[in-house]
């Protein structure tokens, strides 16, 4: 393929821009793609090329780009009161409001909040937060947290510990001591010709077995994302997640939920432990807070922990940007629009059975093995033969090739492997899903067409 000449901005990139999760020698060869402007469900890139976004960037732009109530409330909040910090005995309005707030939405007796910057540093929180809880109850030698192989908990050392990404751990001598995991509850992939419901109890029996291997008294939690995001959309069997719970319970392992990516309305419920009927110890979440305008996370805490916590001393664990004020303001006009809109109500009886409804029919393309979804998150399998599943050979990048051709016509649409997935905005309309989904079958056809080759 012909090179094109790189772009003035293209080559300051490439000389001075290390960018996350890229291969930079390949990036410098290709020039990055430059994205200017967004509204709504689209985005616009240098060319002026309009690309509609089923991922919601990074699954996080949940009210789409270009809300005015979310640019008003930092504006004003930076006017205000552009920085104070909560340590040392203060607070600013903005945090404790959103706290409260928070605490209305959340499931069970989640009534206490502390702020992050992000989904890593939440998680970082939790490891630090569950030990501290444990040794302030007489068990420090409860400190074993107990994971998920491809899981995705962040980028820091203990995000990417907690995580189960192979790649990561390979890089910089991970996971961190006393972090351990068990097999995902992937169906589609290692379902190995079980019923969806005996599998979803015979990984979720993994955690008893890995519990018992790691002594009972030595396990502190037990962390997993309801739906997995990165590792490829993957939603467990009916069976998997109150196994789970029962099993924590059992042994007094307490549960983390990590819902960065399911909270705030994705599966048309405030929090997917809602969904699944989940009361965790301690949720984490990020991204849709504030729709990715500004980066927070925050991790809920419940009344067991919250008590442990609030009478264990000092916790030396904070950040500076903990509940930064102009965050915690676009968060609760995050939460406002969101009200007003309906837009949880609106996922869960409207746009997200249709949504649904639209991909389950790609599942008839040749290359498509199975689809699956909820709320507004949904996955594509492409295989090499329908009739038994088996998937290409990983060299031969079934899933990147997709995603070009996707990009070629203007749709985001992301692959880990060769799953497809999508998690557009929450307010993404039913003309826009068409599109979307004719858009996906034109990929489909192209991609068919490259490897049919
Ligand atoms: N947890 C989950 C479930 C995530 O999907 C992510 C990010 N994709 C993170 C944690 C990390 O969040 P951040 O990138 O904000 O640190």
């Amino acid at each position: 393929m012909a090179k094109l000449p790189k772009s003035p901005l293209q080559q300051l990139d490439a000389a001075h821009h290390l960018h996350p999760f890229t291969d930079s020698q390949a990036l410098h060869h290709k020039g990055a793609r430059v994205i200017e402007r967004g509204e709504g469900v689209y985005l616009w890139d240098a060319d002026g090329n309009r690309i509609l976004d089923a991922m919601a960037g990074l699954w996080c732009v949940n009210l789409g780009y270009g809300r005015e109530e979310l640019v008003q409330a930092a504006e004003q909040q930076l006017r205000r009161l552009p920085y104070y910090n909560l340590f040392f005995q203060t607070t600013h309005p903005r945090a404790t409001e959103l706290a409260a707030s928070l605490a209305t939405l959340l499931p069970g007796d989640m009534e206490h909040l502390f702020f992050t910057g992000s989904g890593s540093e939440c998680n970082d929180t939790v490891v630090r937060m569950v030990r501290h809880y444990w040794a302030e109850q007489g068990q420090p030698e409860r400190n074993t947290i107990i994971s998920r192989h491809n899981a995705y908990h962040g980028s820091t050392l203990a995000g990417a510990s907690l995580g189960g990404m192979k790649p990561m751990h390979a890089q910089g001598g991970l996971p961190l001591p006393g972090i351990v995991h068990i097999d995902q509850p992937y169906y589609f992939g290692e379902g190995g010709g079980q019923s969806p419901h005996q599998f979803g109890l015979q990984r979720a029996r993994q955690l008893e077995q890995k519990i018992l291997e790691s002594g009972p008294d030595k396990v502190a939690a037990f962390i997993g994302e309801p739906i997995q995001g990165a590792g490829g959309v993957i939603i467990p069997p009916d069976s998997y997640w109150p196994e789970i719970q029962r099993i924590c319970r059992q042994y007094d392992i307490l549960l983390v939920m990590d819902e960065v990516i399911c909270g705030f309305g994705r599966t048309g419920h405030w929090f997917a432990s809602e969904y699944y009927g989940l009361q965790p110890d301690l949720l984490c979440m990020a991204k849709g807070i504030t729709s990715g305008y500004i980066p927070l996370g925050a991790v809920a805490v419940g009344a067991r922990v919250a008590q442990g916590l609030i009478s264990g001393g000092e916790f030396f664990h904070g950040f500076t940007y903990s509940g930064h004020p102009v965050a915690c303001a676009v968060a609760l006009a995050n939460i406002a629009v969101m009200q007003k809109e309906r837009l949880v109500e609106r996922v869960h009886d409207d746009i997200g059975p249709y949504l649904q409804q639209e991909w389950a029919s790609l599942g008839s393309h040749p290359l498509v093995g199975e689809t699956r979804g909820l709320g507004l998150l949904a996955a594509l399998e492409l295989v090499a033969d329908k009739s038994d599943n088996r998937r290409f050979d990983e060299d031969v990048g079934a899933g990147v090739i997709c995603r070009e051709h996707c990009f070629e016509l203007g749709l985001v649409m992301r692959a880990v492997g060769d799953t497809m997935i999508i998690s557009p905005p929450l307010v993404i309309g039913r003309l826009e899903v068409d599109e979307l989904i004719t858009k996906a079958r034109q990929a489909l056809d192209l991609t068919y067409q490259t490897l049919m080759k």
